[in-house]
């Protein structure tokens, strides 16, 4: 009955959550797919794509598991490229261990891999590996900013801008080639002239889009805000508060410093992770030095600042020149209860404090609204999705840029000009995964869990 080609190459896995549910779904891919549909669910075949209700039976006349809708894909016009099923099953544990161990039973399929249903459709050519990445991302997305963006980018927002690009190098590399293999014909004696004002602005509009980057990255992976300032200032106070509001997704994060407390939110649909260098106030004299310049290096790597003050603190309040460079400041006194009418000139370089109590409550709402407008404003406006949403992107697109610009060096020496074109193109295809794939394979898809 097992047939080993289809054993060994036809999947299945709970594509939904382990968590007991109303509803799972179970899928299959590979030849197998078929045949098993027909063991468990009986003949004949459901309508391609219509759902139908089935018995589900360990082999045929066993014993029922569950009544379910199956739906029947088959290939080429499915997720993966291959003949598929699908069991929507009741969501508890014996209904989806005992369907698994009789699909299992039949022999004709193997549980999948991490991420082998989107390799099978990356291999089928259903999605280039900046829409993998999209996918990935809109699994991952916490805030609607996150979604629009992997939404956008799984539908093929970067690689159509970057296989217009390529089309673009590909009709100037022709010209270029045709001035090596013909160099007595009709090819223009200016060749480098004529070819440097359509590579100057291809370099152009790539590193327009480059610079758009850091937002998409901000809105992938969350505006960074650092919280600083002297111990006892209540920023751990306003960390809890932020954490606190019932819009906020609080995640701790393996692995981050102890004295680092890491928390992410969701301001308005506009990911952050705050960064509190709590901890550390409270111990001996050398270990607090440690705590400030640990907490002075998150401050450099943030994107934001928030630098709080009490108002016995605020007359002089980062003075340190290490404060005043480096990304962006709020300047905030908290404890304002405790000096009740008292009047607080700008900071020189800060500008006007936000004034707030953590105890009563006075100016958050203030303060919120602008941490929310400042987050907004790092990751770009609003609704417009990133293009290049990771470092992998930005490096291959810079890459790009560096070898058109230098194609435009070489004078009159056609082949170094071809060269950097073609080294260009290639930096352009390794973000939709066109050439130099395989290194990047393992990379992607092991962002995946089993079932996708
Ligand atoms: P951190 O060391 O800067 O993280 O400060 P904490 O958040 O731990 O706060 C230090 C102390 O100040 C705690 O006892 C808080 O209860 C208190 N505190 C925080 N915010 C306020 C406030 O707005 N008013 C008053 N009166 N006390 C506050």
């Amino acid at each position: 009955m097992a047939d080993q080609a289809a054993t060994g190459s036809t999947i299945i896995a709970l594509s939904t959550g382990r968590a007991r549910a109303a509803i799972a779904v179970l899928r299959l891919s590979g030849p197998g797919a078929g045949p098993v549909l027909d063991q468990l669910a009986g003949t004949p075949r459901p309508t391609p794509r219509r759902a139908a209700l089935r018995t589900l039976r360990a082999g045929a006349g066993g014993e029922a598991l569950d009544s379910a809708l199956v739906l029947w894909f088959p290939g080429p016009h499915s997720a993966t490229g291959e003949d598929m099923a699908e069991f929507h099953i009741h969501g508890g544990p014996a209904v989806i261990d005992g369907v698994i161990q009789a699909v299992l039973a039949t022999g004709l399929a193997r549980p999948a891999e991490p991420g082998e249903f989107t390799r099978r459709a990356f291999d089928a050519g259903k999605l280039d590996l900046a829409e993998v990445e999209g996918l990935a991302d809109l699994i991952g997305a916490e805030t609607a900013a996150q979604r629009r963006q992997a939404l956008s980018q799984m539908d093929g927002a970067l690689s159509r801008r970057v296989e217009g690009w390529r089309a673009e190098l590909v009709r100037l590399m022709a010209l270029v080639e045709a001035a090596i293999d013909f160099p007595d014909e009709d090819v223009p004696e200016d060749l480098a002239d004529s070819l440097s004002g359509p590579i100057a602005q291809l370099a152009r509009r790539i590193t327009k889009d480059l610079a758009g980057a850091a937002h998409a990255e901000r809105v992938r992976d969350g505006v960074r805000i650092a919280i600083l300032g002297p111990p006892n200032v209540g920023k751990s106070s306003l960390l809890n508060w932020l954490a606190g509001r019932d819009a906020a997704i609080v995640a701790d994060i393996p692995g981050t410093t102890r004295d680092v407390v890491e928390v992410h939110l969701s301001l308005e649909g506009y990911p952050a992770i705050l960064w509190d260098t709590a901890g550390l106030r409270e111990t001996a004299d050398p270990v607090e030095q440690e705590g400030i310049r640990r907490a002075r290096a998150r401050g450099a790597h943030a994107d934001l600042r928030i630098m709080m003050a009490d108002p016995y603190l605020w007359s002089g309040f980062g003075a340190d020149p290490q404060d005043i460079e480096g990304p962006p400041v709020i300047p905030v006194i908290n404890k304002i209860d405790l000096a009740p009418g008292k009047v607080f000139d700008p900071h020189p370089i800060f500008g006007p404090p936000e004034r707030i109590s953590l105890s009563d409550g006075q100016g958050l709402d203030p303060l919120l609204t602008r941490l929310t407008a400042e987050v907004a404003k790092l990751c770009a406006q609003a609704g417009e999705a990133g293009l290049f949403t990771r470092a992998r992107h930005v490096a291959a697109a810079e890459e790009a840029v560096t070898a058109l610009r230098r194609s435009q060096t070489h004078g009159r020496e056609p082949e170094l000009m071809a060269e950097d074109l073609r080294l260009a193109a290639r930096a352009l295809g390794r973000i939709t995964g066109k050439v130099d794939v395989e290194e990047l394979l393992d990379l992607v898809f092991r962002e995946f869990c089993i079932g996708k």
